[in-house]
């Protein structure tokens, strides 16, 4: 029995944080598979692809290889040999991190990357799919969502904290854009895989969700 575990959900439930977390507390680790389709898609922004293009993305996506390592236990995504995590997080990159998903080539790029992770140490890995396409095995699959309004405001205070300009309703618009394409999709849609546990983090805390992931774990791997 493998003792991984599969976190998905949509933007701003809190994923990252609580992975993160969940790794130190268990020992196991994190994998950011949203950062590695963020990798792909500063490949496309830096060719100046549109994403509705589905030939040119397909078509680069062949020609990136994104791969992860591990400085100082932080994951760092590097996109042919050079190291773009400080180019992750824009909004641009997750726009067309978001968009590029949903062809089959940019998903296959990744897919086999990501198991052989997987297989090679105990991981906490979170995404869209990891419950129902990844990691169909998982000793344990969250789905951990919250509502529109508590994920925007989230993101809202985020940008805030960096002392960034912040246009609210633009914010709460792209995150209902984002949930409709992930979860509309035909392929790899974002989904609670019928063994997963769901979890709202709209009214409960940080600590509230890892202890609640915790418990469960340690159910399904008793020591
Ligand atoms: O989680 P994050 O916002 O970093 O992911 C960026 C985008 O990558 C998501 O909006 C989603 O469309 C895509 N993604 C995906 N499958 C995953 C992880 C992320 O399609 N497993």
């Amino acid at each position: 029995m493998n003792k991984n575990i599969a976190i998905d959900g949509p933007a701003g439930a809190g994923k990252s944080t609580i992975a993160k977390l969940l790794a130190k507390k268990l020992g196991l680790v994190y994998v950011d598979t949203g950062a590695m389709y963020r990798g792909l898609a500063v490949f496309f922004l830096r060719k100046k692809l549109s994403a509705d293009d589905e030939k040119e993305i397909s078509r680069a996506a062949a020609e990136a290889t994104v791969t992860i390592k591990y400085e100082n236990g932080v994951q760092q995504v590097y996109l042919n040999g050079e190291n773009v995590t400080a180019y992750l997080r824009s909004e641009e990159t997750g726009k067309m991190a978001s968009a590029s998903s949903v062809y089959q080539a940019v998903r296959d790029r990744l897919l086999d990357l990501q198991r052989d992770l997987a297989a090679s140490t105990p991981v906490v890995m979170d995404g869209r799919d990891i419950g129902t396409v990844v990691l169909p095995d998982a000793s344990l699959k969250i789905f951990l969502t919250a509502t529109v309004e508590e994920r925007a405001r989230r993101r809202i205070n985020e940008l805030k904290e960096k002392g960034l300009e912040v246009d609210e309703e633009q914010i709460r618009k792209d995150i209902a854009e984002r949930d409709e394409r992930d979860m509309n999709r035909p392929i790899a849609p974002l989904r609670q895989a019928s063994d997963a546990v769901l979890l709202d983090s709209s009214d409960m805390s940080i600590e509230e969700v890892v202890d609640e992931i915790i418990r469960l774990y340690k159910e399904k791997n008793p020591v």
